[in-house]
Protein backbone atom coordinates (compact mmCIF):
# COMPACT_ATOMS: atom_id res chain seq x y z
CA UNK A 1 0.00 0.00 0.00
CA UNK A 2 1.02 3.17 -0.71
CA UNK A 3 1.23 5.44 2.11
CA UNK A 4 -0.93 8.59 2.97
CA UNK A 5 0.57 12.11 2.15
CA UNK A 6 0.46 14.87 4.22
CA UNK A 7 1.11 18.16 2.65
CA UNK A 8 1.82 20.55 5.87
CA UNK A 9 3.57 19.49 9.29
CA UNK A 10 1.66 18.52 12.66
CA UNK A 11 3.80 20.38 15.51
CA UNK A 12 4.15 16.81 17.96
CA UNK A 13 4.88 17.51 21.29
CA UNK A 14 6.44 14.78 23.02
CA UNK A 15 5.76 13.80 26.58
CA UNK A 16 7.03 11.63 29.63
CA UNK A 17 6.93 8.71 30.93
CA UNK A 18 4.25 5.56 30.36
CA UNK A 19 2.61 8.01 27.82
CA UNK A 20 5.89 8.19 26.10
CA UNK A 21 6.45 4.79 25.69
CA UNK A 22 3.00 4.31 24.18
CA UNK A 23 3.35 7.54 22.05
CA UNK A 24 6.25 5.40 20.41
CA UNK A 25 4.06 2.23 20.05
CA UNK A 26 1.62 4.20 18.07
CA UNK A 27 3.87 5.32 15.88
CA UNK A 28 5.54 2.53 15.32
CA UNK A 29 2.16 0.01 14.79
CA UNK A 30 -0.16 2.38 13.81
CA UNK A 31 0.80 5.18 12.17
CA UNK A 32 4.23 5.46 10.25
CA UNK A 33 3.15 1.83 8.42
CA UNK A 34 0.64 4.03 6.49
CA UNK A 35 1.01 7.57 6.59
CA UNK A 36 3.82 9.50 5.28
CA UNK A 37 4.26 11.54 8.34
CA UNK A 38 5.41 15.12 8.22
CA UNK A 39 5.79 16.82 11.95
CA UNK A 40 7.77 19.22 13.30
CA UNK A 41 8.71 17.19 16.97
CA UNK A 42 9.31 19.19 19.60
CA UNK A 43 10.49 17.17 23.18
CA UNK A 44 8.43 17.94 26.01
CA UNK A 45 9.83 15.73 27.94
CA UNK A 46 10.47 17.02 31.76
CA UNK A 47 14.48 16.35 31.21
CA UNK A 48 14.54 18.27 27.85
CA UNK A 49 12.15 21.09 29.37
CA UNK A 50 15.23 21.42 31.76
CA UNK A 51 17.76 21.28 29.26
CA UNK A 52 16.41 24.26 27.24
CA UNK A 53 14.96 26.06 30.32
CA UNK A 54 11.44 25.35 29.50
CA UNK A 55 12.13 26.98 26.18
CA UNK A 56 11.05 24.60 24.17
CA UNK A 57 7.59 24.57 25.33
CA UNK A 58 7.48 27.96 23.77
CA UNK A 59 8.48 27.12 20.81
CA UNK A 60 5.94 24.27 20.48
CA UNK A 61 3.40 26.95 21.04
CA UNK A 62 4.42 29.24 19.15
CA UNK A 63 4.87 26.60 16.20
CA UNK A 64 1.19 25.49 16.50
CA UNK A 65 0.19 29.40 16.14
CA UNK A 66 2.12 28.90 12.64
CA UNK A 67 1.18 25.56 11.41
CA UNK A 68 -2.68 25.62 13.40
CA UNK A 69 -2.77 22.18 14.44
CA UNK A 70 -0.78 20.28 17.23
CA UNK A 71 -0.67 16.70 18.73
CA UNK A 72 0.31 16.47 22.86
CA UNK A 73 1.39 13.92 24.56
CA UNK A 74 1.26 13.98 28.46
CA UNK A 75 3.26 15.28 30.66
CA UNK A 76 5.06 15.41 34.09
CA UNK A 77 4.27 18.96 36.05
CA UNK A 78 7.20 19.00 38.85
CA UNK A 79 6.16 19.44 41.84
CA UNK A 80 8.15 18.59 45.61
CA UNK A 81 8.13 15.10 45.07
CA UNK A 82 9.26 15.34 41.00
CA UNK A 83 12.35 17.73 42.43
CA UNK A 84 13.49 14.96 44.47
CA UNK A 85 13.04 12.19 42.17
CA UNK A 86 15.05 14.17 39.32
CA UNK A 87 17.61 16.40 41.31
CA UNK A 88 18.85 17.65 38.07
CA UNK A 89 16.27 19.90 37.46
CA UNK A 90 17.14 23.43 37.84
CA UNK A 91 13.78 25.14 38.65
CA UNK A 92 9.89 23.63 39.66
CA UNK A 93 8.78 24.13 35.69
CA UNK A 94 5.24 25.21 35.16
CA UNK A 95 2.83 23.29 33.84
CA UNK A 96 3.51 22.56 30.01
CA UNK A 97 -0.38 22.19 29.24
CA UNK A 98 -0.75 25.74 31.72
CA UNK A 99 2.00 28.00 28.92
CA UNK A 100 0.71 26.49 26.15
CA UNK A 101 -3.14 27.40 26.95
CA UNK A 102 -2.00 30.67 28.17
CA UNK A 103 -0.45 31.32 24.47
CA UNK A 104 -2.97 29.83 22.72
CA UNK A 105 -6.08 31.35 24.27
CA UNK A 106 -7.62 28.46 23.66
CA UNK A 107 -10.63 26.54 25.17
CA UNK A 108 -10.38 22.98 25.92
CA UNK A 109 -13.10 20.61 25.00
CA UNK A 110 -13.86 16.88 26.26
CA UNK A 111 -15.81 14.24 25.43
CA UNK A 112 -16.08 10.58 26.27
CA UNK A 113 -15.17 7.60 23.45
CA UNK A 114 -18.43 5.56 23.65
CA UNK A 115 -18.42 1.65 22.90
CA UNK A 116 -21.44 -0.41 23.39
CA UNK A 117 -20.33 -2.77 25.54
CA UNK A 118 -19.43 -0.64 28.37
CA UNK A 119 -22.72 1.27 30.15
CA UNK A 120 -21.94 4.45 31.80
CA UNK A 121 -23.00 4.86 35.66
CA UNK A 122 -25.94 7.19 34.97
CA UNK A 123 -28.17 4.68 32.96
CA UNK A 124 -30.14 7.54 31.27
CA UNK A 125 -26.85 8.85 29.13
CA UNK A 126 -27.05 8.02 25.91
CA UNK A 127 -24.48 10.42 24.07
CA UNK A 128 -21.58 12.01 25.03
CA UNK A 129 -21.20 15.08 27.39
CA UNK A 130 -18.86 17.72 26.11
CA UNK A 131 -17.13 19.34 28.54
CA UNK A 132 -16.17 22.87 27.61
CA UNK A 133 -13.37 24.32 29.93
CA UNK A 134 -12.30 27.63 29.86
CA UNK A 135 -8.39 27.29 29.94
CA UNK A 136 -7.66 31.06 31.57
CA UNK A 137 -7.08 32.61 34.59
CA UNK A 138 -9.46 32.11 37.91
CA UNK A 139 -7.82 30.18 40.62
CA UNK A 140 -5.18 28.72 38.66
CA UNK A 141 -3.70 32.03 37.74
CA UNK A 142 -4.36 33.28 41.30
CA UNK A 143 -2.00 34.79 44.43
CA UNK A 144 -2.57 33.07 47.48
CA UNK A 145 -1.50 34.83 51.28
CA UNK A 146 -1.54 33.42 53.97
CA UNK A 147 -1.69 35.57 57.45
CA UNK A 148 -1.06 34.93 60.76
CA UNK A 149 -2.68 37.73 62.96
CA UNK A 150 -5.90 39.66 62.95
CA UNK A 151 -5.90 42.85 60.40
CA UNK A 152 -7.81 43.53 57.72
CA UNK A 153 -7.24 42.66 53.77
CA UNK A 154 -7.53 45.40 50.85
CA UNK A 155 -7.65 44.99 47.45
CA UNK A 156 -6.98 47.47 44.90
CA UNK A 157 -6.40 48.15 41.27
CA UNK A 158 -4.38 50.83 39.80
CA UNK A 159 -5.51 51.85 36.13
CA UNK A 160 -3.08 53.36 33.93
CA UNK A 161 -5.00 56.69 34.03
CA UNK A 162 -3.37 56.51 37.64
CA UNK A 163 -7.26 56.33 39.12
CA UNK A 164 -7.38 53.87 42.19
CA UNK A 165 -9.77 51.35 42.92
CA UNK A 166 -10.22 49.83 46.40
CA UNK A 167 -12.32 47.31 48.35
CA UNK A 168 -11.90 45.51 51.36
CA UNK A 169 -11.55 41.93 51.23
CA UNK A 170 -12.23 40.89 54.92
CA UNK A 171 -11.37 42.16 58.16
CA UNK A 172 -10.32 38.95 60.53
CA UNK A 173 -9.73 38.78 63.87
CA UNK A 174 -6.90 35.91 63.56
CA UNK A 175 -4.92 33.85 61.38
CA UNK A 176 -6.51 33.72 57.83
CA UNK A 177 -5.92 32.55 54.10
CA UNK A 178 -6.83 34.72 51.11
CA UNK A 179 -6.90 34.31 47.21
CA UNK A 180 -6.72 37.07 44.61
CA UNK A 181 -8.25 35.78 40.83
CA UNK A 182 -8.97 37.82 37.67
CA UNK A 183 -10.35 37.16 34.21
CA UNK A 184 -10.06 39.08 31.57
CA UNK A 185 -12.65 40.39 29.28
CA UNK A 186 -11.22 39.49 26.07
CA UNK A 187 -10.54 35.59 27.25
CA UNK A 188 -14.00 35.41 28.61
CA UNK A 189 -15.12 36.82 24.89
CA UNK A 190 -12.78 34.17 23.16
CA UNK A 191 -14.44 31.16 25.70
CA UNK A 192 -17.58 32.17 24.41
CA UNK A 193 -16.50 32.54 20.81
CA UNK A 194 -15.00 29.19 20.86
CA UNK A 195 -17.79 27.21 22.33
CA UNK A 196 -20.75 28.81 19.63
CA UNK A 197 -18.42 28.08 17.18
CA UNK A 198 -17.85 24.57 18.37
CA UNK A 199 -21.09 23.93 18.84
CA UNK A 200 -21.98 24.77 15.30
CA UNK A 201 -19.10 22.66 14.25
CA UNK A 202 -20.63 19.97 16.21
CA UNK A 203 -24.36 20.41 15.63
CA UNK A 204 -24.98 20.66 19.41
CA UNK A 205 -26.60 22.35 22.29
CA UNK A 206 -24.49 24.60 24.42
CA UNK A 207 -25.21 25.33 27.79
CA UNK A 208 -23.13 27.62 29.95
CA UNK A 209 -23.22 27.44 33.87
CA UNK A 210 -21.63 29.50 36.86
CA UNK A 211 -22.29 30.47 39.89
CA UNK A 212 -23.81 34.29 39.29
CA UNK A 213 -25.91 34.82 42.30
CA UNK A 214 -23.36 34.63 44.57
CA UNK A 215 -20.43 36.10 42.38
CA UNK A 216 -22.58 38.39 40.91
CA UNK A 217 -19.96 40.95 39.44
CA UNK A 218 -17.46 38.32 38.58
CA UNK A 219 -19.28 35.40 37.03
CA UNK A 220 -22.40 38.27 36.09
CA UNK A 221 -19.54 39.31 33.78
CA UNK A 222 -18.83 35.74 32.18
CA UNK A 223 -22.96 35.83 31.41
CA UNK A 224 -23.00 39.14 30.12
CA UNK A 225 -20.50 38.62 28.03
CA UNK A 226 -22.24 35.09 26.41
CA UNK A 227 -25.20 36.88 26.26
CA UNK A 228 -23.67 39.62 24.21
CA UNK A 229 -21.60 37.03 21.77
CA UNK A 230 -24.40 35.05 21.50
CA UNK A 231 -26.58 37.18 19.46
CA UNK A 232 -23.57 37.01 16.51
CA UNK A 233 -24.15 33.00 16.66
CA UNK A 234 -28.08 33.11 17.10
CA UNK A 235 -28.68 33.29 13.19
CA UNK A 236 -27.09 29.89 12.98
CA UNK A 237 -28.18 28.63 16.32
CA UNK A 238 -31.89 28.73 14.91
CA UNK A 239 -31.00 27.30 11.25
CA UNK A 240 -29.71 24.35 12.76
CA UNK A 241 -31.75 23.62 15.41
CA UNK A 242 -30.09 24.10 18.25
CA UNK A 243 -29.91 26.40 21.21
CA UNK A 244 -28.15 27.88 23.92
CA UNK A 245 -29.02 28.20 27.27
CA UNK A 246 -27.79 29.63 30.74
CA UNK A 247 -28.71 28.34 34.13
CA UNK A 248 -26.51 28.27 37.51
CA UNK A 249 -24.03 25.54 38.32
CA UNK A 250 -26.34 23.92 40.42
CA UNK A 251 -28.95 23.45 38.30
CA UNK A 252 -27.08 22.23 35.60
CA UNK A 253 -25.39 19.50 37.90
CA UNK A 254 -29.17 18.27 38.54
CA UNK A 255 -30.23 18.65 34.54
CA UNK A 256 -26.70 16.95 33.51
CA UNK A 257 -27.49 13.98 35.35
CA UNK A 258 -31.01 13.64 34.07
CA UNK A 259 -30.30 14.10 30.50
CA UNK A 260 -29.24 11.60 27.63
CA UNK A 261 -26.08 13.58 26.86
CA UNK A 262 -25.71 15.00 23.32
CA UNK A 263 -24.62 18.33 24.51
CA UNK A 264 -21.70 20.97 25.12
CA UNK A 265 -21.47 22.34 28.96
CA UNK A 266 -19.45 25.28 28.85
CA UNK A 267 -17.89 25.42 32.48
CA UNK A 268 -15.61 27.94 34.15
CA UNK A 269 -12.10 26.64 34.79
CA UNK A 270 -12.03 25.19 38.20
CA UNK A 271 -15.70 23.42 37.10
CA UNK A 272 -14.30 22.73 33.93
CA UNK A 273 -11.40 21.10 35.39
CA UNK A 274 -13.60 18.80 38.51
CA UNK A 275 -16.69 18.48 36.11
CA UNK A 276 -14.76 16.70 33.12
CA UNK A 277 -13.26 14.58 35.59
CA UNK A 278 -16.58 12.93 36.89
CA UNK A 279 -18.36 13.20 33.64
CA UNK A 280 -15.72 10.93 32.15
CA UNK A 281 -15.61 8.56 35.25
CA UNK A 282 -19.02 7.97 34.71
CA UNK A 283 -18.76 7.24 31.41
CA UNK A 284 -16.01 4.65 32.10
CA UNK A 285 -12.14 6.18 32.04
CA UNK A 286 -10.20 9.16 31.96
CA UNK A 287 -8.41 6.92 29.22
CA UNK A 288 -11.63 6.92 27.38
CA UNK A 289 -11.71 10.62 27.09
CA UNK A 290 -11.05 12.99 24.10
CA UNK A 291 -9.32 16.32 24.42
CA UNK A 292 -8.68 19.36 22.33
CA UNK A 293 -7.87 22.63 22.66
CA UNK A 294 -9.50 25.46 20.19
CA UNK A 295 -8.22 28.85 19.63
CA UNK A 296 -10.58 31.79 18.98
CA UNK A 297 -8.20 31.53 15.61
CA UNK A 298 -9.68 28.31 15.36
CA UNK A 299 -6.07 26.87 16.28
CA UNK A 300 -6.39 23.44 17.44
CA UNK A 301 -4.01 21.46 19.96
CA UNK A 302 -5.36 17.69 20.75
CA UNK A 303 -4.12 15.93 23.79
CA UNK A 304 -5.52 12.77 26.54
CA UNK A 305 -7.05 13.75 29.14
CA UNK A 306 -4.84 11.70 31.43
CA UNK A 307 -1.57 12.23 32.86
CA UNK A 308 1.58 10.01 32.28
CA UNK A 309 0.26 6.97 33.94
CA UNK A 310 3.56 6.63 36.58
CA UNK A 311 2.65 3.85 38.24
CA UNK A 312 2.60 1.86 35.12
CA UNK A 313 5.54 3.43 33.95
CA UNK A 314 7.35 1.91 37.45
CA UNK A 315 6.22 -1.51 36.51
CA UNK A 316 7.45 -1.16 32.78
CA UNK A 317 10.95 -0.14 34.25
CA UNK A 318 10.76 -3.19 36.00
CA UNK A 319 10.23 -5.18 32.96
CA UNK A 320 6.92 -5.83 34.13
CA UNK A 321 3.94 -6.21 31.50
CA UNK A 322 1.63 -2.98 31.49
CA UNK A 323 -1.86 -2.93 30.49
CA UNK A 324 -2.03 0.94 29.56
CA UNK A 325 -5.06 1.99 27.60
CA UNK A 326 -3.57 3.71 24.67
CA UNK A 327 -7.14 5.00 23.82
CA UNK A 328 -7.26 8.92 24.55
CA UNK A 329 -3.37 8.80 23.09
CA UNK A 330 -4.32 7.62 19.60
CA UNK A 331 -7.75 9.46 19.63
CA UNK A 332 -5.48 12.64 19.79
CA UNK A 333 -3.31 11.27 16.72
CA UNK A 334 -6.76 10.76 14.71
CA UNK A 335 -8.05 14.28 16.02
CA UNK A 336 -4.88 16.33 14.54
CA UNK A 337 -4.43 14.38 11.17
CA UNK A 338 -8.55 14.63 10.68
CA UNK A 339 -8.28 18.00 10.98
CA UNK A 340 -5.32 18.54 9.17
CA UNK A 341 -6.47 16.61 6.19
CA UNK A 342 -9.76 19.11 6.34
CA UNK A 343 -7.15 22.28 6.24
CA UNK A 344 -5.29 20.88 3.74
CA UNK A 345 -8.11 19.47 1.37
CA UNK A 346 -6.62 15.61 1.91
CA UNK A 347 -9.28 13.15 1.84
CA UNK A 348 -7.19 10.25 2.59
CA UNK A 349 -6.18 11.62 5.76
CA UNK A 350 -9.46 12.17 7.01
CA UNK A 351 -10.31 8.64 5.59
CA UNK A 352 -7.57 7.09 7.39
CA UNK A 353 -8.25 9.07 10.58
CA UNK A 354 -11.62 7.98 10.73
CA UNK A 355 -10.38 3.99 10.10
CA UNK A 356 -8.61 4.38 12.78
CA UNK A 357 -10.63 5.09 15.35
CA UNK A 358 -13.23 2.34 13.70
CA UNK A 359 -10.57 0.05 14.23
CA UNK A 360 -9.71 0.86 18.05
CA UNK A 361 -13.48 1.25 18.66
CA UNK A 362 -14.30 -2.37 16.65
CA UNK A 363 -11.41 -3.95 18.37
CA UNK A 364 -13.08 -2.59 22.07
CA UNK A 365 -16.49 -4.05 20.93
CA UNK A 366 -14.93 -7.59 20.05
CA UNK A 367 -13.68 -7.72 24.02
CA UNK A 368 -10.06 -7.01 23.56
CA UNK A 369 -8.95 -4.56 26.41
CA UNK A 370 -7.19 -3.12 28.46
CA UNK A 371 -7.01 -3.77 31.96
CA UNK A 372 -8.74 -0.52 32.79
CA UNK A 373 -11.79 -1.61 31.05
CA UNK A 374 -12.18 -5.25 31.56
CA UNK A 375 -13.71 -4.40 35.29
CA UNK A 376 -16.45 -2.30 33.34
CA UNK A 377 -18.12 -4.95 31.26
CA UNK A 378 -20.68 -6.66 32.51
CA UNK A 379 -20.88 -9.82 30.14
CA UNK A 380 -17.06 -10.83 32.10
CA UNK A 381 -16.99 -13.74 29.52
CA UNK A 382 -16.72 -11.90 26.49
CA UNK A 383 -13.54 -10.01 26.98
CA UNK A 384 -9.94 -10.85 26.51
CA UNK A 385 -7.75 -8.29 28.69
CA UNK A 386 -4.04 -7.60 26.64
CA UNK A 387 -1.43 -5.57 27.22
CA UNK A 388 -0.62 -1.89 25.26
CA UNK A 389 1.46 -3.93 22.58
CA UNK A 390 -1.30 -6.78 21.77
CA UNK A 391 -4.05 -4.16 22.14
CA UNK A 392 -2.20 -2.34 19.54
CA UNK A 393 -1.30 -5.33 17.20
CA UNK A 394 -5.42 -6.22 17.27
CA UNK A 395 -5.96 -2.62 15.99
CA UNK A 396 -3.53 -2.78 13.37
CA UNK A 397 -4.81 -6.26 12.10
CA UNK A 398 -8.10 -4.60 12.13
CA UNK A 399 -7.39 -1.14 10.01
CA UNK A 400 -4.73 -2.94 7.70
CA UNK A 401 -8.16 -4.80 6.68
CA UNK A 402 -10.05 -1.54 6.11
CA UNK A 403 -7.33 0.15 4.40
P1 LIG B 1 -2.60 9.79 35.66
O1 LIG B 1 -1.32 9.73 34.95
O2 LIG B 1 -3.79 10.17 34.85
O3 LIG B 1 -2.85 8.38 36.35
C1 LIG B 1 -3.66 8.16 37.49
C2 LIG B 1 -4.17 6.73 37.50
O4 LIG B 1 -5.26 6.62 36.59
C3 LIG B 1 -3.16 5.71 37.01
O5 LIG B 1 -2.30 5.30 38.04
C4 LIG B 1 -4.06 4.62 36.49
O6 LIG B 1 -4.65 3.88 37.55
C5 LIG B 1 -5.20 5.41 35.86
N1 LIG B 1 -4.94 5.74 34.44
C6 LIG B 1 -4.76 6.98 33.89
N2 LIG B 1 -4.60 6.88 32.57
C7 LIG B 1 -4.65 5.57 32.26
C8 LIG B 1 -4.52 4.83 31.05
N3 LIG B 1 -4.30 5.46 29.89
N4 LIG B 1 -4.63 3.50 31.09
C9 LIG B 1 -4.85 2.86 32.26
N5 LIG B 1 -4.98 3.50 33.43
C10 LIG B 1 -4.87 4.84 33.45
O7 LIG B 1 -2.53 10.85 36.87
P2 LIG B 1 -1.43 11.07 38.01
O8 LIG B 1 -0.82 9.77 38.39
O9 LIG B 1 -2.09 11.90 38.99
O10 LIG B 1 -0.31 11.95 37.32
C11 LIG B 1 0.90 11.45 36.77
C12 LIG B 1 1.65 12.58 36.11
O11 LIG B 1 0.91 13.06 35.02
C13 LIG B 1 1.91 13.77 37.02
O12 LIG B 1 3.29 14.09 36.99
C14 LIG B 1 1.09 14.89 36.43
O13 LIG B 1 1.76 16.13 36.51
C15 LIG B 1 0.91 14.48 35.00
N6 LIG B 1 -0.35 14.93 34.36
C16 LIG B 1 -0.26 15.38 33.09
C17 LIG B 1 -1.39 15.74 32.38
C18 LIG B 1 -1.24 16.21 30.97
O14 LIG B 1 -0.15 16.38 30.49
N7 LIG B 1 -2.32 16.41 30.26
C19 LIG B 1 -2.65 15.62 32.99
C20 LIG B 1 -2.73 15.13 34.29
C21 LIG B 1 -1.57 14.78 34.97
P3 LIG B 1 -4.04 2.51 38.14
O15 LIG B 1 -2.64 2.83 38.59
O16 LIG B 1 -4.98 2.18 39.25
O17 LIG B 1 -4.04 1.49 37.04
MG1 LIG C 1 -8.86 17.44 36.77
Amino acid sequence: MEKIKMTTPLVEMDGDEMTRVLWQMIKDELILPFVDLKTEYYDLGLLNRNKTQDKVTFDSAYATKKYGVAVKCATITPNRQRMEEYPELTEMWKSPNGTIRAILDGTVFRAPIIINNIKPVVKNWKKPITIARHAYGDVYKSVDLKTEEAGECIMTFKGVSGKETTISVQKVDGPAVFQGAHNKEDSIRSFAKACFSYAIDTKQDLWFSTKDTISKVYDGEFKKVFEEEFENYKDEFEKLGITYFYTLIDDAVARVIRSEGGYIWACKNYDGDVMSDMVSTAFGSLAMMTSVLVAPDGTTEYEAAHGTVTRHYYRYLKGEETSTNPMATIFAWTGAFRKRGELDNLPDLVDYANKLEKACIDTLEDGIMTKDLTGLVEDKSSVRAVNSREFMLEIRQRLEKML
